[in-house]
């Protein structure tokens, strides 16, 4: 379940597909389409990458903080993704 958004929310942006509908799970991209084999969603890759979901959570670990969609703010590995493209501090 993921509220719908007013359109000024900027995208989540980060560089994996998630599905929208399925908090926390990542889509696998395959021939040009990306899956999610939960709910059997498929997307064009072209698509979902960066990732275009509403950044509507703000997750914080204290030295960072950044706004993601409500997918990618159940994947554990959350701020292993941003940091591909991101400087890690020090
Ligand atoms: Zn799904
Ligand atoms: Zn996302």
């Amino acid at each position: 379940m993921v509220p719908v958004n007013p359109p000024w929310e900027p995208e989540c942006g980060l560089a994996s597909g998630v599905c929208p509908h399925c908090a926390g799970v990542r889509l696998i991209a395959s021939a040009g389409e990306s899956r999610c084999v939960r709910c059997g969603g498929v997307w064009a890759t072209a698509r979902v990458l960066p990732c275009p979901w509403p950044a509507i959570i703000v997750l914080d670990r204290g030295d960072r903080a950044m706004r993601v969609c409500a997918s990618h703010a159940a994947l554990s590995n959350v701020w292993e993704l941003a940091g591909q493209s991101v400087r890690p501090p020090g």
